[in-house]
């Protein structure tokens, strides 16, 4: 039987693989080589209602590592739940077949942290989420973790005879870049379409989940996702909607995304995806500009990746300045407008 790594994978609104999907793979590549080297294969796990619309993610699956993609299809997968999506993963585990995964991967996006834990329950199987750190034992993986608000690191293993499923945090494990080749000259044996299976999924048994009462238009706000944002301009409570407006204007300016505190969050200053920190998002961008934040802990966890990190706050105690690499001390309501001119300025 033939070992892999199974790395679930998510596609964005127009069918292209996430970009978070990408480091996955990445990041999966890296576990098979330690798992064993040469022997271990990388599978792509895409769902949805719909295999055709997941194509362009499957190819670009393979283009990004993966030796094989399987591609689960079927009419309760329309829309994403926790409770089907498992239950459809947990039946593409059973069927028979020549490759068995010694891992299952899933990224800290909001579907991974559904779907995860929610496998793990329904297979009675271990989950270690948000491991930040891999390394390989004479009969196992070790995964690390933070622990105590990132104070201490937990090395763990999982018992012989569990599936692991292990979420990892983006920009831990080492990343691979794309290819740069074509699919066919990734995969020159082809058959299978060049490496894509696809899987029917009708669920056995009825599957009781959450009704969907309506759909609300989702909170939305301009610029890249957070995730794959070289740079991030996050606000906090000490924004208000206002800062938010400057906030949004000098991540456009910059090219970057707008990030937001939990307060930010909860006030409904930003919408939950742009939440960074110990309930939201981890990112590692290569700027981090807070203003109005505290430092938190809890915030702390999610940014402190970030390769430079400036910070506007008024007063001159906040805990954000001891990970800052500048801080400003000062009302982000003047000093914003005045780094807004400035940059224009120079652009001028
Ligand atoms: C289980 C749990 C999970 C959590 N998860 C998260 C999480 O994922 N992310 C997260 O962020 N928090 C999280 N929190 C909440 C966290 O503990 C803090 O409450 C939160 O981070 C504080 O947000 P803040 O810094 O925006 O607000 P505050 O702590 O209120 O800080 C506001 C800051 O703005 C400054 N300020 C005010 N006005 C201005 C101005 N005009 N100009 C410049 N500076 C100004 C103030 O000096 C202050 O430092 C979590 C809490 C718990 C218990």
């Amino acid at each position: 039987m033939k070992r892999e790594v199974w790395v679930y994978l998510e596609s964005s609104e127009d069918g292209k693989l996430s970009s978070g999907s990408k480091e996955l793979l990445a990041q999966g590549k890296t576990i098979a080589y330690m798992s064993a080297p040469g022997k271990t294969g990388l599978r792509g796990i895409l769902a949805g209602g719909c295999a055709g619309k997941l194509e362009d993610a499957a190819r670009e699956a393979l283009l990004n590592g993966a030796g094989e993609v399987t591609v689960i299809e079927g009419e309760e997968l329309d829309t994403f739940s926790p409770e089907c999506y498992s239950d459809a993963v947990a039946q593409l585990l059973a069927r028979p077949s020549e490759n068995s995964p010694s891992v299952m991967l899933f990224g800290r996006s909001p579907e991974g942290m559904d779907l995860g834990p929610a496998l793990a329950a329904r297979l009675n199987a271990g989950m270690l989420s948000d491991c930040v750190d891999a390394s390989p034992a004479a009969d196992g993986i070790v995964w690390e973790r933070h622990a105590f608000g990132g104070t201490a690191v937990a090395a763990l293993k999982f018992r012989d005879g569990d599936l692991p499923v292990v979420s990892v945090r983006p920009g831990s494990l080492a990343a691979e870049k794309e290819t740069g080749k074509t699919v066919e000259e990734c995969h020159p044996a082809g058959g299978n379409c060049h490496g894509i299976d696809s899987f029917s999924y009708v669920p056995v048994r009825k599957i009781r989940r959450p009704s969907l009462i309506r759909v609300m238009e989702a909170a939305s706000m301009r610029g890249a996702d957070i995730g794959s944002a070289d740079v991030i301009v996050a606000g906090g409570n000490g924004a208000g909607p206002e800062g938010f407006a400057l906030i949004q204007e000098l991540a456009d300016l910059l090219h970057g995304a707008v990030g937001a505190s939990r307060i930010a969050v909860d006030k409904g200053w930003a919408p939950h995806s742009r939440l960074i920190g110990q309930s939201g998002r981890t990112v590692a961008p290569r700027l981090y500009i807070n203003c109005g934040i505290s430092g938190s802990v809890q915030h702390i966890v999610g940014m402190r990746d970030a390769a430079c990190v400036v910070s506007i706050n008024k007063d001159p105690r906040a805990l954000i300045f001891n990970v800052s690499d500048y801080g400003i001390v000062g009302d982000l309501h003047r000093v914003l407008p005045e780094m807004i001119t400035e940059i224009r300025r120079s652009r001028n």
